[in-house]
């Protein structure tokens, strides 16, 4: 059973977990009002750090992209709400990893107002430890959702806005129904856009292919991370394009991508085995490279790590750690 934080952050202030509510009659509870990341920390190989992967490209997407297609203007600055997570994260004496959420809702408008500037917007951050994703070493089967992912002509997939998730939670339902653990989904155009929270990538003949951000796909921090380490650790090429449904049964690996999900290996896709239906080489030698730069043992890309205590680093409670 899992334990809640002692505090939380909401506008502002950190306050105890309980107070970190939200009222019904709000846009973002009525509607799913609200844009938001998942940012993940990572403790350094040593225990001795507890690092934030990426939290500047993270702040920046929220702000100057999922805030601004949405004009969302407020007071909180991107600077403000990366204190905020630094103090609540310390606040909590976190030693171990952890899943961060910070939040912008659109609170309670005036009646038949949609002008973005008269509708207040609140704010919160949410810190809980998560531990690396469960099938990373064995891998998931997936199916060819029967979904269409949702379109930047209606839904715009860019913004990282809550109610988009309705659209995971359709897919991802329908695929644990039909018996396997996700779902690759289509754009309207039938090509390969991405998975339920997370980028689709594949090795077939020694390149890696990737949709690209005109596909349906959330702009990911995560597949740009890999796209950088593939070519620059494993020397392999990254190809941005178009992928037909049937590619992906001829795939030698496959795999998804993002914050919460990491690097999980597709071992099946619509019950075609995946490179025999076994984690393969690359993918392994990926999420070797990806857990040692998150956790802080390759000095080259020590520019996307934010650590949460010191400097000097304080000494783990070592009771606390998981
Ligand atoms: N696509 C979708 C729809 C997502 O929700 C996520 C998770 N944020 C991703 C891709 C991966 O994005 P990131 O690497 O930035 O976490």
């Amino acid at each position: 059973m899992s334990v809640n934080p002692r505090f939380a952050w909401m506008n502002g202030r950190i306050v105890a977990w309980p107070e970190a509510t939200i009222h019904v009659r709000t846009d973002a509870v009525m509607y799913g009002a609200n844009v938001f990341e998942g940012i993940r920390g990572y403790l350094s190989a040593d225990g001795k750090q507890v690092f934030v992967f990426r939290l500047n490209e993270h702040l920046d997407r929220l702000f100057n992209t999922s805030m601004r297609i949405l004009r969302m203007t407020t007071t909180v600055t991107a600077e403000t709400l990366a204190k905020g997570i630094l103090d609540l994260t310390r606040a909590n004496e976190f030693w171990c990893d952890v899943h961060i959420r910070p939040t912008m809702y659109f609170g309670a408008g005036e009646p038949w107002s949609f002008d973005p500037a008269k509708i207040e917007v609140l704010s919160s951050i949410t810190a809980v430890p998560m531990p690396p994703h469960p099938r990373l070493e064995l891998g998931i089967q997936v199916s060819v959702s029967s979904w269409r992912r949702i379109q930047d002509t209606s839904m715009p997939p860019r913004v990282k806005a809550g109610a988009n998730y309705l659209q995971s939670r359709y897919v991802a339902m329908e695929a644990t129904l039909d018996g396997y653990d996700s779902a690759i989904i289509l754009n309207e155009t039938g090509k390969v856009a991405e998975g339920p929270a997370a980028c689709f990538m594949m090795l077939r003949g020694g390149r890696v292919f990737t949709p690209p951000i005109t596909a349906g796909i959330l702009e990911s921090i995560t597949r740009l991370t890999l796209i950088q380490l593939i070519s620059e650790r494993l020397h392999v090429e990254v190809v941005e394009r178009e992928i037909d449904r049937t590619e992906v049964y001829l795939a030698e690996e496959a795999f998804f991508c993002g914050t919460a999900q990491e690097i999980v290996p597709i071992v099946g896709i619509d019950r075609y085995p995946v490179g025999g239906g076994r984690v393969g080489q690359f993918v392994r030698a990926l999420q070797r490279v990806y857990f040692d730069v998150a956790r802080g043992s390759e000095p080259a890309y020590s520019a996307w790590l934010t650590p949460i205590y010191g400097p000097p680093a304080s000494e783990p409670h070592n009771e606390e750690r998981t």
